[in-house]
């Protein structure tokens, strides 16, 4: 049984962009069904369930960004480039020692997640891996930071976190990396 406050499909009303793969919900937000790919290659098998307003326009955008292979957005994202080894993408964070910044390279997305899974402590829908440092929100960019000055007080600390550090630790490894 779903909660009673998710949002069902509304069979009454049709997409505003009559070509878009999806339906609307009782809410009145279109709710993409289309596969997504190839951003996001880990969810390539899945289907996409963003919400958006119901009109042509917004629609439009949001198929343009995630769902069209050649559009100018797509293949400026790094996600693009590993699904077709265009090119590598470069790690674009802060190093966790504080020792400046992780410019490391890697190919395709598992390798990418692992990477931010092991050093830069990151939890979380791996879609953002591929934002430039510059495109993240601050709350965003607070997420890694935190972690870095974690990091850095418990290499002062010779390799040992304080009992308040140890809780932290805990705690951010429960914690995913905020979506906005
Ligand atoms: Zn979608
Ligand atoms: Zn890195």
């Amino acid at each position: 049984m779903l909660p009673a406050q998710t949002p069902q499909v509304d069979h009454s009303r049709v997409p505003a962009l009559a070509t878009a793969e999806g339906h609307v919900l009782t809410n009145g937000l279109f709710q993409c069904t289309a596969t997504r790919a190839p951003h996001g290659v880990s969810n390539a098998s899945k289907t996409c369930g963003s919400t958006m307003e119901n009109n042509k326009k917004n629609i439009r955008s949001h198929l343009n960004k995630l769902h069209t292979h050649d559009s100018s957005y797509a293949k400026s994202q790094a996600g693009f480039a590993k699904a077709n080894h265009l090119e590598q993408f470069v790690c674009d964070r802060p190093r966790l020692d504080g020792s400046g910044w992780c410019t490391r390279t890697r190919w395709g997305q598992h390798s990418l997640v692992a990477h931010a899974r092991e050093e830069h402590k990151f939890r979380g829908k791996s879609e953002s891996l591929s934002t430039p440092w510059a495109a993240l929100s601050d709350k965003q960019r607070t997420y890694y930071l935190e972690r870095v000055e974690l990091e850095k007080r418990r290499l002062q600390n010779d390799g040992v976190y304080t009992l308040a550090d140890e809780e932290l630790s805990k705690q951010f490894k429960e914690e995913k990396f905020p979506e906005a």
